[in-house]
């Protein structure tokens, strides 16, 4: 199984023994009261310099704060089983010393023993992004599909990290038809569990013949179609807008638009990060946003496999 940055995995036993041994004496109850989470970022857009600052946010100082309310939630509600940053992790180019600043500011939650995962957006690079996560590299897709991929099993549903990085600082997103055959393929490897779908772009469905300007994937119709006829496929995350929200694709497949970590297109829209508690029949997503007093803050949205 391809994993992104895992920790030491005594560590991780270790911490994961020691927080059951703490929920049990807290509570009194048998760890599981809770589903499973997950930790989601996305568009941290952290440059070289941890002091830039861009549409009025510091932007590696947000992502230490992100990290830093992911390290307080595991202390109540135990380790999430993962925390992903889903693209533009980088600020503009993907420059190497962008993944400089980023590296030591994640190293906390892979110290507390939280594996993290990174995809890649349109600000994102993947040479510069495998000199600082070597260990992220995966051999098999790397010299197949030429992007980075990565398929985490868990409990109650199985993830699917694309790649939908096209060109480096240019807006649109791609998979290609590499990857999709090659998504077409591990989902069929594992058609036994709901399965979730997590890259940058968004779906964008534009008229024929249309000549406006493609900001979400280019292939949009044929990656949707795919998703579309494996009827475990029951979501799909992105980032990218920088516009918190949900929708729902026909077919019943649930469409879920990360906040950013990082700055807004849109004052009245909130930044921060998500938790996703799993079931096996359905998601609870929670937003944790930076302003306390935005109105979604703490809202948590339930989200009924349909499909
Ligand atoms: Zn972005």
């Amino acid at each position: 199984m391809p994993i992104s940055l895992l920790p030491n995995n005594d560590r991780r036993a270790f911490l994961l023994t020691a927080t059951l041994t703490g929920v049990a004496a807290a509570t009194g109850t048998a760890f599981g009261k809770e589903d499973p989470w997950f930790a989601l970022m996305a568009d941290t857009h952290v440059d070289a310099d941890p002091k830039k600052e861009a549409r009025g946010v510091i932007m590696a100082e947000n992502l230490e704060r992100a990290v830093r309310e992911i390290l307080d939630e595991a202390k109540s509600s135990g380790l999430p089983e993962f925390s992903l940053i889903n693209g533009d992790c980088a600020y503009l180019k993907g420059l190497k010393p962008d993944y400089e600043t980023l590296r030591p500011r994640i190293q906390p939650l892979l110290d507390a023993g939280i594996p993290v995962h990174l995809t890649m957006g349109n600000h994102d690079d993947r040479g510069p992004f495998y000199d600082l996560f070597p260990e992220a590299r995966n051999p098999d897709t790397d010299t197949a599909v030429g992007k980075h991929l990565t398929v985490i099993e868990s409990q109650k549903a199985n993830w699917f990290l694309i790649d939908t990085l096209q060109i480096v600082d240019n807006v649109t997103g791609e998979l290609g038809e590499k990857q999709r055959e090659w998504l077409a393929a591990e989902l069929d490897k594992r058609s036994g569990k709901p399965a979730i779908i997590v890259g940058h772009h968004y779906p964008q469905y534009l008229p024929e013949g249309s000549d406006a300007r493609v900001t979400g994937l280019a292939d949009t119709v044929e990656f949707m179609d795919l998703l579309l006829s494996k009827p475990w496929v029951k979501a799909y995350v992105y980032g990218h807008s920088h516009n918190y929200g949900f929708k729902e694709a026909s077919g019943g497949i649930h469409l879920i638009n990360q906040p950013p970590v990082s700055y807004l297109f849109s004052e009245d829209r909130p930044n921060g990060w998500l938790k996703a508690n799993l079931s096996g029949d359905g998601m609870a997503v929670t937003l944790r946003a930076f302003d306390a007093q935005h109105p979604e803050n703490g809202a948590a949205t339930n989200l009924p496999w349909k499909r």
